[in-house]
């Protein structure tokens, strides 16, 4: 042995360890180090040993804090350093008393039992590092080094499932396969529900413990014993060696197979524990990917095959049954079924009810779980098969169920504690995912009635017969919001009915007694009271309003235009609740949009009435036009012969050739003369109007301000006597244009004449040309007496004439302006007058530039800068 060494005590009964550990002087004193309990101690406060003994010769001891009378009974005492050694030794623990300390007394073992310790100590190093089978093995073949023994047993036992099993057995020295036996029967039922070891020196003789029960898997030999193998206080099962010849065993082959039971069970416990570790770590993995898939899957049928599938490979089940309801509630929207058998795995839209468990589950709100279907519960869900076994959780958040998930077995199924938390988190989880997916619906279904009524907003303005709009919003709401019917009634004008306009999905009888009061059936009282109404379940209100029996849920509201509601718009539903304020607020657009689009298309045929009848008005107008020119036409022919025939004999009559007159005959035969001159120059006109168009144009090319300048020269000269000022401004110098000469200057003519008639003493009269966006332009302005607006529109209209005193003797037939606009119009231009009465008129007329004309045609430029001219 070193100086130096460390004393350690390696126990060799694992369960109540005290793991000895000491430092120990030059002198062979311990200074300090027990450790009882894997704890250090305060202190060691004194060390009792015989001086200079050999360390292993002889016994040794300390006082320690925290040991314990039943602290172990063997140990190995080894010295640490360069020269390790091990010694058994047995220990005794002597509490002081009144003190929490106890002395620890250490005497080497001898003879059998130094051999023994040695043995414990190789299990218990062989025990802490393999797996269970292994371990199994290794603590058979130590037993049965140590002990004789024809039956070998270690029964696991399985508080959970109340199992137990029974392994490493040998019968009559044979070696028998795993087997099952009762944990609550028979001596190995005694130990398990006692936790007392059993020594039994001859089976025909001894006293059995009551309650004994001869029911056993294996049958007891003559001699035999049974240790509880527990850890921690819980007991994992036994372990027994048994003989056929009585009296096979001592009580010190007892202690031997308790101190290895001891140290086999912390063994078996710490593999039991290591396993719960791998699976609560295999399961943590499990669930975290069952989140991250989940989190993947934003729509119920995914939510649901996601679910199914985490379920199979989880529990193994022969069938899962997934029902998840629908934002609404009422209805399951997913269903899916899992069946082992089955081929294609999963099959969607299997049922559209609960199976009886699930819909308890889903009602209640708790868990079913049965392990074990008896015959009367067997037909509970329904299968092809008899379940064995099932398992059945609700899916919820809070008070709102969300559906239920079931898996099912053939066979009877223990569900393990940690199987049924894991389940009832699973159903958790897919709770959450169950609501994001209702959030996820329901934000795609607004998404969707939004971009349906913009559709439908564009369809309906862009409609503008009303049979078709309403046919259109009927079937557009409809299919937006999957309903039953889809109503429009409107009031019948001013009446105090309402009429079905459109409708879809409405049997035929409702829709052609499809007339009613204000006031009557859900439409009359809507367009009554112009508030909307909504019943979610009609069966269950009192409501008088009627209903087709089909209906379960129906919501209405107003059509209304400005202020005044003109009717309802419906819609219905086969199932309760179908309706929330979401649709109730876009039903409110949709009918808004309908009042607009109805008020459109009413303005559109209002329109197009009128347009009919003012179209109507116009032919008509038109036809008389075209008899009343006929008529002028034929007259100014027919007055042609016998008017000549007045102008003649007028003639000859004035000239005396028919006999002298007496002076009033000739004063009276003067005015016959001029009113017959006067008739023939309006039969001229007449015929000459008639007679002017593009067709009839004598045109050629002409330079504007020299047609214009030589046309003022003319005017100069005929108008020489009359008292006014004329004057010419040319402004379109080099300008071409195409014209007939004499039809244009017969058109500036009359416009001269005009402005000579109406323009008094000393006044002023202006020509002028000029350039304009395409052509030219000439004015003749003057200084006269104007014309008033309600007559400027009208002055180009044949025979139009303006009468008032200021103009009376000013003759004229009304058909001067109408020849000008008819020339000018002829050759592609305007003529527009402007005036303001008593200060004079302009007169503008546009004429095209001869753009067309080849140059050649052109006159050469021979014009003079622009000029004015002026004669009085
Ligand atoms: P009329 O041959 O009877 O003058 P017109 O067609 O030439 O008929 O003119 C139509 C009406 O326009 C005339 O009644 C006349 O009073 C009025 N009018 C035409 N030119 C002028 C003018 N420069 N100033 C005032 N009134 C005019």
């Amino acid at each position: 042995m070193a100086d130096d060494g460390a004393l350690s005590l390696h126990p060799v009964q694992a369960e109540s360890a005290l793991i000895f550990s000491a430092l120990v002087d030059g002198a062979g004193r311990v200074l300090a180090g027990v450790f009882p309990d894997g704890q250090a101690p305060d202190h060691l406060a004194a060390v009792l040993r015989p001086p200079g003994a050999v360390p292993f010769a002889a016994w040794w001891a300390g006082v320690c804090q925290g040991a314990q009378e039943h602290s172990p009974q063997v140990a190995l005492a080894c010295f640490d350093g360069p020269d390790a050694v091990c010694s058994p030794v047995r220990v005794q623990v002597t509490p002081v008393a009144g003190r929490d300390e106890a002395l620890v007394l250490c005497i080497p073992a001898q003879g059998r039992q130094r051999s023994l310790i040695w043995a414990l100590h190789h299990i218990s190093l062989a025990l802490s590092r393999t797996d269970l089978d292994r371990l199994l093995r290794i603590v058979r073949s130590h037993v049965l080094d140590l002990l004789p023994a024809t039956t070998f047993y270690i029964g696991l036992y399985d508080q959970e499932a109340e199992a137990l099993t029974l392994r490493e057995a040998i019968s009559h020295g044979e070696p028998v396969g795993i087997a099952e036996a009762n944990p609550h029967e028979g001596l190995i039922g005694w130990v398990l529900a006692t936790g007392l070891s059993l020594h039994i020196r001859d089976i025909q003789r001894d006293p059995l413990p009551a309650p004994y029960v001869t029911h056993s898997a294996l049958p007891l030999s003559h001699s035999g014993l049974l240790v509880p193998l527990a850890a921690h206080g819980e007991m994992v099962g036994v372990l027994s060696v048994q003989h056929v010849e009585p009296h096979m065993y001592t009580d010190e082959d007892l202690w031997l197979l308790e101190a290895v039971a001891s140290q086999a069970a912390v063994a078996i416990h710490e593999v039991y524990l290591g396993r719960e570790a791998e699976s609560r770590s295999h399961m943590l993995t499990f669930l975290q990917d069952f989140s991250l898939q989940l989190a993947a899957s934003p729509r119920l049928p995914d939510v649901a095959r996601v679910l199914a599938d985490a379920l199979v490979t989880l529990a193994a089940p022969d069938e899962v049954r997934v029902y998840l309801r629908s934002q609404q509630g009422s209805i399951l929207d997913s269903v899916y079924r899992y069946n082992a058998d089955g081929n294609p795995p999963f099959t969607s839209d299997w049922q559209h009810s609960m199976d009886p468990v699930a819909a308890t589950v889903d009602r209640e709100a708790e868990p079913v779980v049965m392990g074990q279907l008896t015959r009367g519960t067997r037909g509970l869900v329904y299968a092809p098969w008899q379940p064995g076994a099932l398992a059945a959780y609700p899916i919820r958040r809070g008070d709102q169920p969300l559906g239920a998930v079931i898996v099912l077995y053939k066979e009877p199924h223990l569900f393990r504690q940690d199987e049924q938390r894991a389940l009832s988190l699973i159903s958790r989880q897919t709770a959450i995912a169950v609501e994001w997916a209702h959030y996820y619906a329901d934000l795609a279904q607004r998404f969707e009635q939004v971009a349906a009524l913009y559709a439908l907003a564009q369809q309906v303005t862009g409609t503008l017969d009303d049979r078709d709009i309403l046919q259109l919003v009927v079937h557009t709401l409809r299919d937006i919001f999957r309903c039953r019917a889809c109503v429009i009634a409107l009031r019948v004008d001013d009446t105090d009915e309402i009429a079905i306009r459109a409708a879809v999905g409405v049997k035929a009888e409702w829709r052609t007694s499809a007339r009613f009061a204000v006031g009557e059936g859900v439409a009359g009282r809507v367009v009554e009271t112009g508030k909307p109404i909504y019943v979610a379940d009609v069966h269950a209100s009192s409501s008088s309003l009627i209903f087709d029996p089909e209906v379960h849920s129906v919501i209405a509201v107003p059509i209304a235009y400005k202020d005044r509601v003109i009717g309802s718009l419906n819609l219905d539903s086969v199932r309760t609740n179908a309706f929330s304020p979401s649709h109730e607020r876009i039903l409110t657009i949709a009918a808004s949009q309908i009042a607009a689009a109805l008020e459109i298309a009413r303005l559109y045929q209002q329109a197009q009435e009128r347009a009919e009848k003012l179209a109507a008005a116009n032919a008509e107008l038109q036809h008389m036009e075209r008899v009343r020119e006929e008529l002028i036409q034929n007259l100014s022919h027919e007055l042609r012969t016998p008017l000549t025939y007045i102008k003649g004999y007028g003639s000859l009559l004035q000239d005396h050739d028919l006999g002298p007159l007496l002076p009033e005959q000739s004063t009276a035969l003067k005015i016959i003369l001029e009113k017959a001159d006067t008739i023939q120059r309006l039969i001229h006109d007449v015929v000459l109007l008639e007679q002017i168009s593009p067709e009839t144009l004598d045109r050629e090319p002409a330079d504007f301000d020299t047609l214009i300048r030589q046309a003022f020269q003319t005017v100069q000269v005929l108008h020489s006597a009359a008292p006014l000022t004329f004057s010419l401004q040319t402004g379109a110098p080099g300008h071409t244009v195409s014209v007939d000469r004499g039809r244009l200057n017969q058109a500036l003519d009359n416009l001269v004449n005009n402005a000579v008639k109406f323009t008094p003493e000393g006044g002023e009269i202006t020509i002028s040309t000029g350039v304009v966006e395409g052509g030219v332009s000439c004015t003749v302005r003057d200084t006269g007496i104007g014309i008033s607006p309600e007559h400027l529109s009208r002055i180009f209209d044949r025979f139009y004439q303006v009468r008032d005193p200021a103009r009376k003797g000013a003759g004229g037939s009304g058909i001067g302006l109408a020849i000008v606009r008819r020339v000018i119009e002829a050759h592609g231009g305007t003529i527009t007058a402007e005036s303001v009465p008593g200060e004079g008129s302009a007169f503008t007329l546009l004429l095209p530039a001869a753009d067309h004309l080849p140059a050649a045609e052109t006159p050469p430029g021979d014009d003079p800068p622009p000029e004015d001219e002026q004669t009085s």
